[in-house]
């Protein structure tokens, strides 16, 4: 393992990032290289790798990473959070982006505090050693993707243009209705979501609510697992309520505090893309230095060269800086209830776009080797790719995020 510069992390912090570093490289990289080539379907079937992987991931209790201590989970800080995710995402983004999304809703119960919350969403989650309750956060629709992160533009306000998953109260229930996209991660195995859709369209996609929903109930219609470029063991896929019944106090929050919350949610999210694709770019920097100390051409190694040795080190350089920045977005904005999200949001979108450059230096120093299926790097360049869009596109993140520094400029 790399030598870490960072004089905050304790002690107890060192030992749980030189853990999760162990179970990365024992159990999340050699499970998700094997996942890799199959097709969805067949990576999201009983019999796969997929659930040994999370049954163990689960029996560690890094599915409880984001739930307090007060709850029964881990309950990791900001620093923590951030070691941890980077760990997690050196051994596979793929399992590292599953493992953070399936407590969210839990996490989510568990914010409110309430007793019956609890018992239904949090409880049996923290319980559960064998991966037999999976979470989702489900938010792009197939008409609203983009839409959904332009929090501070008019659009989000135009009732023209709600979400298309809506709740409609009636007596001491919430009926809902409408369509989740496929890109939804965990979406095909989850059994619980944390569904953000529209509880008064007057407001446009303002008008929001969160629901927590079991995905077993009666009018959940599944649909199939996504296949894509990277990231291939993220299952992936979406569903559709038809008069879905839930209890009211399944619905998490209404119309007023929806903006609050999800921009809550986006500074978590976008944080935690920050520290997995450093945990990625880091990956690719290690294969990369590695090959060039051994790879002979003309007559010396390949790291002998210096243009190979300015290209290891623009490697490095970003590799620093994303970890730099992603531990700060997680540490500044842990526990805010008024994140500075803009921070959180230049992580994501400067970490996965150093990582996809890192990726990219990776296979052209492994030259023909680094376009091989079955090189680590080739995963990593496909799993980066992907992480450009991830979780809202990095052109339209950075879009709110300038929105964001302005409103803050005026304000001063
Ligand atoms: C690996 C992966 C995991 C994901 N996980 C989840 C998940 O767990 N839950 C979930 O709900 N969703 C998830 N998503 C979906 C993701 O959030 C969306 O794909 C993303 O928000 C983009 O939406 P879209 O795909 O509909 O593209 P669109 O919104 O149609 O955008 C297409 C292109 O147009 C550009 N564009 C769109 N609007 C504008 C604008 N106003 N101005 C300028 N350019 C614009 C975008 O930058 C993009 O390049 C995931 C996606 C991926 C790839």
């Amino acid at each position: 393992m790399y030598i870490d510069h960072d004089n905050r992390i304790t002690p107890a912090q060192a030992e749980l990032k030189a853990k999760v570093h162990a179970f990365a490289r024992d159990v999340l990289r050699p499970a998700a290289a094997a996942l890799d080539p199959l097709d969805a379907a067949t990576v999201a079937a009983p019999d796969s790798a997929l659930w040994t992987t999370l049954r163990a991931s689960y029996a560690a209790g890094l599915h409880t990473a984001l739930i307090p201590t007060t709850h029964g989970g881990m309950g990791l800080d900001g620093m923590e959070l951030a070691l941890a995710l980077e760990e997690l995402g050196w051994g596979s983004a793929d399992f590292a982006v599953s493992l953070a999304v399936t407590g969210f809703p839990a996490s989510l119960a568990a914010k409110l505090g309430q007793a019956e919350l609890h018992n239904n969403f949090v409880a049996p989650f923290v319980a559960d050693g064998k991966a037999a309750w999976i979470g989702c956060w489900a938010i792009t629709e197939p008409n609203h993707g983009s839409d959904h992160f332009l929090m501070n533009d008019p659009q989000f306000r135009d009732p023209t243009r709600h979400g298309e998953v809506t709740a409609r109260a009636q007596g001491d229930h919430w009926i809902l209705n409408g369509a989740k996209a496929r890109w939804v991660s965990n979406g095909g195995i989850a059994t619980h979501a944390a569904v953000y859709l529209n509880t008064d369209p007057a407001r446009g996609l303002a008008g929001g609510g969160i629901a927590l929903v079991p995905l077993d109930l009666p009018g959940v219609i599944r649909g199939p697992h996504l296949d894509k470029l990277g990231q291939r063991a993220l299952n992936q896929g979406g569903f559709a309520f038809d008069n879905v019944s839930i209890p009211s106090h399944f619905m998490l929050a209404g119309a007023e505090l929806y903006p609050q919350l999800l921009d809550q949610t986006l500074a978590l999210t976008n944080a935690a893309m920050g520290s997995i694709f450093t945990g990625v770019a880091q990956a690719a920097f290690e294969a990369a230095l590695a090959h060039t100390q051994t790879r002979m051409q003309g007559g010396k190694r390949l790291c002998e060269h210096q243009l190979v040795q300015k290209r290891l080190f623009d490697m490095y350089c970003r590799v620093e800086s994303s970890r730099a920045l992603s531990r700060n977005a997680f540490i500044w904005n842990a526990g805010r209830a008024n994140p500075v999200t803009e921070l959180a949001t230049a992580a994501k979108i400067y970490c996965t776009e150093a990582a996809y450059a890192v990726c990219d230096s990776a296979v052209q120093l492994l030259g023909g080797a680094g376009l091989s299926k079955g090189e680590l790097v080739e995963k990593l360049y496909r799993d980066a790719r992907a992480a450009l869009i991830e979780d809202g596109s990095n052109d339209v993140l950075a879009l709110s995020g300038a929105q964001l520094v302005l409103s803050r400029q005026a304000d001063d």
